[in-house]
């Protein structure tokens, strides 16, 4: 593995033994350590502000931070620029567009390329392959988001996504559509029985389909 693969193992490791899908995770960890950067040291980055004030300021989802930074000084500057274009909009009565994309959303999809490409080289032969192979395992695993990230690009093309991942992310999937056929099988009149009888886990089962199937990023 190469240098860089290192800090993905170790990152990766770590989010792995949290609950959740560990690329969820990364993902939102760096996505805001990226926003805190931005707004503390490249404020006065003037290839970071044209991006911004292309996107016309982050997208609503990343744009939440905003309200909550320490830095007021750093969010009147970069506001200012979007709002000066708004008024000039206004006036001329044309129709305002984004000429870019948010930039904490372009950062995310980098980050998430950078562990597709990490994961997919992992063949799970030399001993930190296998390491990864172990820990990863015993994860959450991806969510549906994220390993069909892990099986096709942005374009549609399949990749080499290793075999081992597949097996135990398509093992997983199967599962809990399983447990999700017992529970509603279970949910009909009269079957209150047993469905008590379910592990509190089952009888919760729902929850755990509903955060698998999309991208949990705070
Ligand atoms: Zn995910
Ligand atoms: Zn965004």
């Amino acid at each position: 593995m190469a240098v860089e693969k290192h800090i993905n193992f170790f990152e990766f490791q770590k989010a792995a033994e949290k609950p959740g899908c560990p690329i969820c995770r990364i993902v939102s960890d760096r996505a805001n350590r990226y926003i805190d950067n931005t707004l503390f040291e490249h404020i006065t980055n003037r290839g970071f502000r044209a991006l911004y004030r292309a996107a016309g300021g982050f997208c609503s989802f990343h744009s939440r931070h905003l309200v909550s930074f320490r830095d007021g000084l750093a969010v009147a500057i970069l506001c200012r620029d979007i709002l000066e274009d708004r008024i000039d909009s206004f006036r001329k009565k044309s129709f305002w567009r984004p000429k870019g994309r948010c930039p904490v959303c372009v950062e995310r999809e980098k980050i998430e390329q950078e562990y597709f490409d990490f994961l997919c080289g992992s063949d799970g032969n030399s001993s930190e392959e296998r390491e990864l192979r172990d820990f990863f395992v015993l994860s959450d695993g991806l969510c549906a988001v994220h390993y069909s990230g892990l099986t096709f690009t942005l374009k549609g093309k399949k990749r080499q996504t290793p075999a081992w991942i597949v097996n135990f992310q398509e093992q997983k999937f199967e599962k809990l559509k399983t447990r999700l056929d017992k529970f509603i099988e279970l949910s009909a009149y009269g079957r209150q029985e047993e469905f008590s009888a379910l592990c509190v886990a089952d009888q919760t089962v729902w929850k755990e389909a509903a955060a698998c199937l999309t991208e949990n990023i705070e």
